[in-house]
This record gives C-alpha cells, sequence and structure tokens, in this order.
C-alpha cells in the first residue's frame, strides 16, 4: 500500500468545513478514529499494538524490547491543519515496514512504530504533551489540570479514552526501550524545494515558547461609554501585535506571532473586561528568545499603563533549541547518499526526545513551503521517496 493510498484512507476524518483542512484534536472523536484507523493497519501488519501510560500507542515489529529502533510521529493538527503534518510520518513508517519485509529484511533490534498524542497542543495548549509526559518534561499534576476550550480536563478526556490518568507522567520503561527514535515529517518550509532535493535530515530546531498575555480593563457599554472614559483591553492587546512584530524583526532569525486572541465575553457592541492573547515567539538560541519576549513584555507592560489596564504574563511551554545528534546526522545522510541536513522552526516531539534518546528527523519536500494550514502538501512521489528513505535508515539502524 501506497503512503498516498493511506492518507488517501483517513483524508475524510476531522476534515474542517469552516475553516478547510483537518482540526484533529488529542483525544477528540476524529482522533480517536485516527488511532482506531493505526491499530488497525498495525494489525494488518502482524504489528502488536500497545498504549503506553500517556496514550502514546506502539505498534511493535517482533517482540517488545528494549534498545528499539522506534519510528513514528503524531496524527492530531492544529486546527485547521494540513494532511501531511504529523500523519506523513505515521503512514510513511507503515510503509517503510512493508518495505523492508518485501527486501526480506529481518530487524536484528526491536522496532516499533509509535503515534504519540496531541504533539500540536491544539486541543489542551501544551505542544508535544506526549513526548514531555513521558520524559517528565512536563509534571503530571499540572498536566492533568490542563483543559481544553470546553472546560474539559486532560484527566477527564484520558479518562473517556479508556485511559487510567493515575498512571500518567514520565515513562522510564518506554525511554528505555527507545534506542534510537526517527520521526519522518513534512518539511514546514521551502528548504529542499530550494535546493532540489525530495529528502533531509533535520540539523536543529528552534528555541520557541508560548506565551499567555491578560490585559484587564473595564467592561462596559460600546454607545454610553464616552471615549476619554474607557479603559479598554482591546487596545494595548492590538498595539502588543505590532510590538511582537517589531521585536522579532529588531532580532536576528527570530521569530513573532500572535495568532489567538480571545475577549472576554466577545460581543459587538461591549468593550471587553479582558483579552486573553497568545505569543509564540522563536530564535535560534536561548538568549535571543529570551530578549524578543522581553522585549514584547516590556511593550505590554507600557500599552497597558497607557490605557489604565491591567496585563499578566504567564509562559506556558518552552525549550531551548536543539541540535540533532550530529553523529546520527551525519550517518543517516550517508546511508541515504549524502541528502542534505537543514535546520526548521518548527517543534516537534523528536525534539523533546532528543534530550533523552539519540534522535533524529528526515523531511520530505514540501512545495508550497506552507505547514500549519490546508495548503501544506507533499507529491505523492515525494511522500514514496520519503518512505524508502526512512526503509533506509531503519534497515539500517536495526541491521
Ligand atoms: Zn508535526
Amino acid at each position: 500500500m501506497s503512503v498516498a493510498a493511506l492518507l488517501g484512507a483517513i483524508s475524510a476524518v476531522g476534515a474542517d468545513g469552516r475553516r478547510g483542512g483537518f482540526s484533529r484534536h488529542g483525544f477528540d472523536s476524529a482522533d480517536m478514529e485516527l488511532r482506531a484507523w493505526f491499530t488497525e493497519e498495525a494489525a494488518r501488519r502482524g504489528l502488536a499494538v500497545e498504549t503506553d501510560r500517556n496514550g502514546a500507542l506502539w505498534a511493535w515489529w517482533g517482540e517488545p524490547g528494549d534498545d528499539a529502533v522506534v519510528t513514528g510521529s503524531h496524527l492530531d493538527s492544529v486546527p485547521g491543519g494540513g494532511a501531511y503534518d504529523g500523519p506523513l510520518g505515521v503512514a510513511a513508517a507503515l510503509v517503510a515496514v512493508d518495505l523492508l519485509r518485501e527486501r526480506g529484511f529481518t530487524p536484528n533490534r526491536p522496532l516499533a512504530v509509535t503515534v504519540f498524542p496531541e504533539e500540536e497542543g491544539g486541543r489542551f495548549g501544551l505542544a508535544c504533551l506526549g513526548s514531555r509526559l513521558m520524559t517528565g518534561a512536563v509534571g503530571t499534576a499540572a498536566a492533568l489540570r490542563l483543559s481544553d476550550p470546553d472546560g474539559v480536563t486532560l484527566a477527564d478526556a484520558l479518562a473517556s479514552a479508556g485511559l487510567d490518568p493515575a498512571h500518567v507522567g514520565r515513562d522510564e520503561r518506554a525511554l528505555s526501550r527507545i534506542g534510537v527514535f526517527v520521526e519522518l515529517h513534512v518539511e514546514q518550509g521551502r528548504g529542499l524545494v530550494d535546493l532540489d532535493a525530495p529528502v533531509g535530515v533535520a540539523h536543529s530546531i528552534l528555541a520557541h515558547g508560548r506565551w499567555r498575555l491578560r490585559f484587564t480593563g473595564e467592561g462596559n457599554h460600546a454607545g454610553a461609554t464616552l471615549m476619554a472614559d474607557r479603559r479598554d483591553p482591546m487596545v494595548p492587546a492590538a498595539g502588543l501585535v505590532l510590538a511582537a512584530r517589531r521585536a522579532a524583526t529588531a532580532i536576528a532569525g527570530s521569530r513573532a506571532t500572535v495568532g489567538r486572541i480571545v475577549p472576554v465575553p466577545g460581543g459587538t457592541n461591549v468593550i471587553p473586561s479582558t483579552v486573553d492573547l497568545w505569543l509564540d515567539a522563536r530564535a535560534g538560541d536561548d538568549l535571543r528568545t529570551r530578549a524578543v519576549v522581553a522585549e514584547i513584555e516590556a511593550a505590554a507592560r507600557e500599552l497597558a499603563a497607557d490605557e489604565g489596564c491591567a496585563v499578566t504574563v504567564t509562559e506556558e511551554s518552552y525549550g531551548d533549541a536543539v541540535v540533532f545528534d550530529a553523529a546520527l546526522r551525519e550517518e543517516l545522510s550517508g546511508v541515504l547518499g549524502g541528502v542534505p541536513d537543514l535546520p526548521t522552526g518548527a517543534g516537534h516531539d523528536a525534539g523533546i526526545l532528543a534530550a533523552h534518546v539519540p534522535t533524529a528527523m528526515l523531511f520530505v519536500r514540501n512545495p508550497t513551503g506552507v505547514s500549519h494550514a490546508p495548503e501544506e502538501f507533499a507529491s505523492d512521489a515525494d511522500c514514496e521517496a520519503g518512505a524508502r528513505a526512512l526503509a533506509d535508515v531503519l534497515a539500517h539502524l536495526a541491521r
């Protein structure tokens, strides 16, 4: 079965008629359908599927065991996301198993295909939730308290999915099983297009994090309140969007994005009482990321004061820059005939795992360069090239 056929089989699951693309979030109905699809595809290949303490799926080729070669990605999406971010790595892993069998290959180490839950943080707000839980990068109690926009906590969602919230947390057993982790992913940029290469190896990931800024003013009537009498938190929030643009433009290689603003109560004829705004900031290293955020925070305080409003800033997540294991990078590039290695601005479970186990990533060319949007794309031929590359890498690692 081809990668395209596998992705085609799930092309209706979580399709978002309003935003376009897909909305598939950790343990929601679309995600549960995808998890069932994965379990079925694994079973069709004779792979035994386990669910670990944190809700990650593991499909084992042969006996589960330590020091395994593990590959996989995620099946959830951002709201209105593309078809490839996540599912490409899972489908390519299943096809790679098929290819290895066709080649008559038998692994000399345990080999598993994994699916990490809630990688995008699209439901509970914390990206790479599954890998953060597995590695202890987020505390159990704090994670279980995370809630979705409807007020459903992670603990509730796990219980609804048949998982026991009491077992959530750092998983030494799962970690000790990963001898090496390789995640294949659609490229989220145009690096491979410019290099005219279908497949590459990841070099590094930017330092990145999410911050919530809450501006508090005075809710009031849009008609009866004179302009001079207002303490409107939407005004500093609006200024903050521009301040973020200025701050990131001033520091080389950094990015700052405000992709989500929630005014309360959110009425057309109502001055909001509070405005929550989420900042995503990234840069090549910790120092520059912190500098961008410090600049934006200072602007937030000044903008709030000018309007007679208050502001609080809460760091919701942070990850330092990741440079993938140099020896492994070089080795895999060599196995693939000297494919290029390139940096990315996007976070991944592989980036979280890299602090604990030897980790690498393969990227597949994305001709649009667009990701986290319906226009994200990879040609069928490049998807197959990715699966073949992954098969070559797995065969090398499990030889
Ligand atoms: Zn992804």
